[in-house]
């Protein structure tokens, strides 16, 4: 029986990593995968976040009963109030609800698998570029026709909008379609408020349905108000719509997978029906979700003095990241690197989509032991002051070459 299976193709973020730690080269350096790094190239766990599980864990009131199927109700009132807002009138009417889900891919899931199931659509649309797992979550979904719409100028290296609202505008009635919240992966590449606008309006002439994917909420910019303007400006002009929240960024917690689905609606009066339908998805599924992560960042955000410590936690790692790109900005502007390099610094999150193409890339990893996606997209938490000059020049070299 199991003989006849076919061994599937690597997942290269992982793989890459795995390439990583088997490399001997005390020089070596990984901007490959896509998780938060110290200066010192260390995994981070929030000092907040390790002070609420140690709390947590001491608790002796705490138990390990199954959670409702919809996940810890702290927890997702928390999570859907630092999306819409404290003052978002869409929670105040009950028209918004949170489901807790396993991360934000698990979010997209339950999501994708309701709009399939539940409300029968069968046509998606991602960016070209997007995060590589969008369309293999809705594929498994059961989505029959996935779509691509046109996302990055190359040779401009911006958003190519003409051709998005373009291929928008193409699409059939219903379609839904997967929008980055803020800090688009891999390109660290936004619409601009006047461009979601001219989106909203076409996505709503045309009926289209967003699906909005929050996976750097207050790691972006720092500001977790300020990366959820497309979410609450979506909110407000009325539509109906999804949210995948993640909570492995902002709070470190990626192994926790803690996750949330936004619900919007336009009447309040169909929320017992929808979180119904979502309660028989999830029990098929997995039936409950985890409880440990969910309970961090509720005791986090549901109080005060927490919350303000997990403020300055962001700002520490956005902070980080702006000055690695400026690092590294300098260091190539210095060496006179043929090209342009100011989307490293204009661009924002995590990751920068470098303009390098295969063939350099692999002169990086192969010559120099510096580790990134083929598709040229790199994630700045790999840097630090130890080796963003190492870096900009094999970058140099490989560009030079
Ligand atoms: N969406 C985007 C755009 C992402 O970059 C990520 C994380 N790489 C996710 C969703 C989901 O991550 P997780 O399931 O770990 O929350």
């Amino acid at each position: 029986l199991f003989e006849a299976v076919q061994k599937g193709p690597a997942i290269e973020v992982f793989a890459l990593n795995r390439a990583f730690l088997e490399d001997t080269e005390p020089k070596k350096a990984n901007l490959g995968v896509g998780a938060y790094r110290t200066n010192e190239g260390k995994p981070w766990v929030l000092p907040v976040v390790r002070k609420t599980e140690i709390k947590i864990t001491s608790d002796e009131t705490i138990n390990h009963e199954y959670l409702p199927v919809l996940g810890n109700d702290a927890f997702t009132k928390a999570a859907t109030g630092l999306l819409l807002g404290d003052n978002s009138s869409a929670i105040a009417d009950k028209r918004a609800f949170g489901i807790q889900t396993l991360s934000g891919t698990g979010a997209l899931r339950i999501g994708a698998q309701f709009l399939r199931v539940i409300l029968d659509r069968r046509v998606a649309y991602y960016s070209n570029p997007t995060w590589e797992n969008h369309h293999k979550v809705f594929a498994d979904a059961g989505f029959e026709t996935l779509r691509s719409y046109r996302y990055w100028d190359q040779e401009k290296r911006t958003i190519d909008f003409e051709g998005l609202l373009a291929d928008l505008d193409a699409a059939p009635e219903g379609a839904v379609i997967i929008l980055h919240a803020c800090a688009h992966n891999p390109t660290g590449c936004d619409p601009t408020q006047e461009q979601w606008k001219q989106i909203a309006d076409l996505m709503e002439r045309k009926k289209l349905f967003p699906f909005l994917d929050s996976a750097y909420q207050g790691f972006a910019s720092g500001d977790p108000e300020k990366d959820a303007w497309a979410v609450r400006y979506f909110v407000e002009r009325g539509f109906e719509l999804f949210v995948a929240q993640s909570f492995a960024k902002n709070f470190g917690l990626y192994c926790e997978r803690v996750g949330n689905l936004t619900v919007v609606q336009r009447n309040a009066a169909s929320s017992e029906a929808v979180a119904s339908q979502f309660t028989w998805l999830v029990r098929g599924m997995y039936s409950n979700p985890p409880a440990f992560g969910s309970r961090i960042v509720a005791t986090v955000l549901n109080n005060p003095e927490l919350r303000k410590e997990w403020m300055e936690c962001i700002k520490t790692m956005s902070g980080r990241i702006i000055k690695m790109r400026k690092a590294l900005f300098d260091r190539l502007t210095e060496l006179q690197t043929p090209g342009t390099w100011d989307h490293i610094v204009s661009q924002i999150g995590m990751f920068s989509y470098t303009g390098l193409n295969e063939k350099q890339v692999r002169v990086l990893i192969d010559d120099f032991h510096v580790y990134l996606l083929k598709s040229g997209r790199i994630n700045m938490c790999g840097l630090n002051e130890n080796n963003v000059d190492y870096v900009a020049q094999a970058i140099h070299t490989a560009v030079t070459k």
